[in-house]
């Protein structure tokens, strides 16, 4: 069997270092820490943080002990509870995060409208746009574009930032920023911000290429994973076959036998034991 693996699969910086930093924190504060939301999309990374103490929260209002801020960051409203409260933060924003949060805060200040292209409910959508003005819009897909645009000329601002969450498609990304510029007449000053972290970028190229000369095309993530998603996306774009699968345990050899060329990609938040277990069941084929 013909196997080939991508080199941009499994964590990217962000993930890597949440991951040791909660190991870290675990062990300073004997195993009492609270995380907000699941610290990354794996069940096992997840299950091992939690025997080693770590307790999983869905709002601040719950914590009882220093709280762990995941990669994706979080609202500012976040932010003002925990001061509020006086709970401790232990802030894991990834830099490329923190930067869009800052540069929206920035135009936002100076009386800019901004479009921000993401998933609406993801948690590092709904952080970003608590750091915009109301003058903002959420842009998922092309079809959110017109009620952007209404909202944009009602405002009656004349200065526009696009931006978007840091796992979008560059290909959607290109798309979007094509309409809402051939929609805005001269009169408009657009300012266009590609905040698409490099790791996303290159994962969904390797994906684009391996994808388009495989019979057979898996995807390796959880399926609450954005950034997953997307690489599952492109490659039904280019490969008539594609599986999403979590573990190896998701694998069916038979259906495998099917196959000449096999390709694998994984999103930012697989480790890379559950890559090469799937690698090696492909193998051995
Ligand atoms: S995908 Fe990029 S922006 Fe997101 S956590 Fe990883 S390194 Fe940071």
């Amino acid at each position: 069997m013909d196997v080939i693996i991508g080199k941009n699969c499994g964590f990217c910086a962000g993930v890597k270092y949440s991951i040791l930093k909660a190991e870290e924190e675990l062990e300073n504060n004997n195993g009492h820490l609270d995380c907000l939301g699941e610290i990354i999309h794996n069940h096992q990374v997840i299950s091992r943080l939690e025997n080693l103490g770590l307790r999983i929260i869905n709002s601040i209002d719950e914590a009882k002990n220093k709280v762990l801020i995941r990669a994706h960051g979080v609202s500012k409203d976040t932010y003002d509870l925990a001061q509020k409260q006086n709970i401790e933060l232990i802030d894991l924003t990834c830099p490329k995060v923190l930067k869009i949060h800052k540069l929206v805060d920035s135009f936002s200040k100076n009386n800019y409208f901004i479009f921000l292209f993401g998933i609406k409910n993801h948690p590092e959508t709904i952080g970003t746009i608590s750091f915009c003005s109301d003058n903002s819009y959420i842009i998922e897909t092309e079809e959110d574009i017109p009620q952007a645009l209404d909202k944009l000329f009602k405002s009656n601002i004349k200065k526009v930032l696009i931006i978007s969450q840091t796992t979008f498609s560059i290909n959607l990304f290109n798309k979007l920023t094509q309409i809402i510029s051939n929609s805005l007449d001269s009169s408009y000053d657009v300012h266009i911000e590609n905040s698409i972290c490099d790791a996303t970028n290159s994962r969904q190229k390797e994906t684009e290429e391996i994808s388009s000369i495989v019979d057979l095309m898996i995807i390796i993530g959880g399926k609450n994973s954005s950034n997953t998603k997307k690489l599952y996306e492109i490659s039904m774009k280019n490969c008539k076959n594609v599986l999403f699968i979590q573990t190896k345990n998701d694998l069916d050899l038979d259906y495998l036998k099917n196959f000449h060329k096999i390709g694998i990609m994984a999103g930012a938040s697989t480790p890379g034991d559950i890559i090469q277990d799937i690698y090696d069941v492909c193998k051995s084929i």
